[in-house]
């Protein structure tokens, strides 16, 4: 038996590591599996056009794979404009043209209806342009390894944590601007957990598995990664679990009462879990962390990350960061609603993206916990 890596209190959460693990791989990991593959979650509305409105003249919108690219002047900060330096031409490619980057937008016969579409305030996307979103099959569509990668995937990251959420610990920084660091990062571990999950091993033979060395490389042998990463997952977690009274009458309707009636379930399920609501019954203490005297301030920051999501020059790439930046925004608005927004309107885009991040990052802190204590072994006998 191999010996626990982390132990303790999760920074800034309520719940310790032991007791995450547990009510993740007995309650929420298995529902959460369940819901998302049934057709009201599976399906999610997304812009998917690569209109990137930073760094218009790095060539970004002139590379071939990205001919339809926009680059609208539009009022976003100066520091975003600023050409990126250190890039090669040649690495500068947008890469959308790997098979296993683009997204497979088979039709299906369900499509959404019922909802009202409003605006998320935290996210940059017009959800309510009906005309520029396509909508997608989620299940056709794993987040797993694309080939994304080099400096157009480094700058991505790069200008998100350096104009964004600059790394703590500075003293004076305020823990409304650590906790929006913290979310990213944790994203962040939870996409290199897939791409290492789900790799493609060898490409002549189409093999794909775990790679291991590279889960340790980019995540674990970083414990703070670690840390942002189940900071992330009890933050979506509690975003949901206040958002219970809505979410347990909200309309899970597809058309297919048999398909609606067990998503219906499976949310209480979720939500009411005695096991969950004892273990851990305040994930994560909003009213502690979060002063809110900064929020519009936060609000703006997190939008222009939303927007930066554009400029990811890889389409299912592009898909799972709009996904999971728009399931963190309604998150965000759930627990520190600005100016009186309020967390009791969620759109049906939003529910979708909650859930399916929260799933994500299940996902990622079942394989972390899995392989984490064991992975320097394994590491070493290769
Ligand atoms: P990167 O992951 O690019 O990291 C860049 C730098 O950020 C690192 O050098 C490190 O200094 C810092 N860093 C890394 N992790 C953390 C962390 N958790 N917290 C704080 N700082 C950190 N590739 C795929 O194959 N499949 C995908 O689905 C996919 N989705 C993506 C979605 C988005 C929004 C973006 C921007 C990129 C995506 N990529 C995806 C690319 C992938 O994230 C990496 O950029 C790529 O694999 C290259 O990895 P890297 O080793 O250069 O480090």
């Amino acid at each position: 038996s191999s010996v626990r890596k982390y132990t303790g209190m999760v920074e800034d959460c309520c719940c310790d590591f032991e007791t995450v693990d547990a009510i993740n791989e007995e309650v929420l990991h298995p529902i959460l599996q369940d819901l998302v593959k049934l057709p009201f979650f599976r399906y999610f509305k997304v812009k998917l056009w690569c209109d990137c409105p930073f760094w218009p003249d790095d060539g970004m919108c002139r590379l071939r794979d990205c001919s339809v690219c926009e680059c609208p002047d539009n009022e976003f900060p100066e520091q975003f404009k600023r050409p990126y330096n250190g890039l090669s031409p040649d690495s500068m490619i947008c890469q959308e043209g790997k098979p296993q980057a683009a997204v497979d937008k088979t039709l299906d016969s369900r499509v959404f209806k019922g909802w009202v579409e409003t605006d998320n305030p935290w996210t940059n996307d017009d959800e309510t342009d009906n005309a520029e979103m396509t909508y997608v099959n989620l299940q056709l569509n794993p987040e797993r390894y694309t080939g994304y990668t080099g400096d157009s995937a480094r700058r991505i990251w790069d200008s998100i944590y350096k104009e964004n959420c600059p790394k703590y610990p500075s003293e004076d920084m305020c823990q409304e601007k650590k906790a929006l660091y913290k979310l990213i990062s944790g994203l962040h571990s939870s996409i290199s957990v897939h791409i290492a999950y789900d790799y493609l091993l060898d490409e002549s033979t189409n093999l794909w598995g775990h790679n291991l060395p590279l889960l340790y490389d980019r995540v674990l042998k970083y414990p703070e990664r670690v840390q942002n990463l189940y900071f992330t997952y009890l933050f979506v977690l509690r975003a949901v679990t206040k958002a219970t009274d809505y979410l347990e009458q909200a309309e899970y309707n597809t058309g297919n009462p048999e398909d609606d009636l067990k998503t219906q379930s499976l949310v209480k399920q979720l939500l009411y879990n005695p096991k969950l609501r004892t273990a851990c019954p305040l994930p994560f203490d909003e009213a502690k962390l979060w002063q809110g005297e900064n929020g519009p301030e936060i609000q703006k920051q997190f939008r222009n990350i939303s927007a930066i999501m554009d400029c990811v020059g890889c389409e299912k790439c592009r898909l799972w960061g709009k996904l999971q930046v728009l399931g963190l925004g309604t998150a965000l608005k759930i627990l520190f609603s600005v100016d009186g927004e309020s967390h009791l309107n969620q759109q049906r885009n939003e529910v979708i993206a909650l859930f399916n991040l929260l799933n994500r990052l299940s996902e990622s802190v079942k394989f972390v916990h899995e392989k984490g204590s064991s992975i320097e072994e394994v590491i070493k006998q290769q």
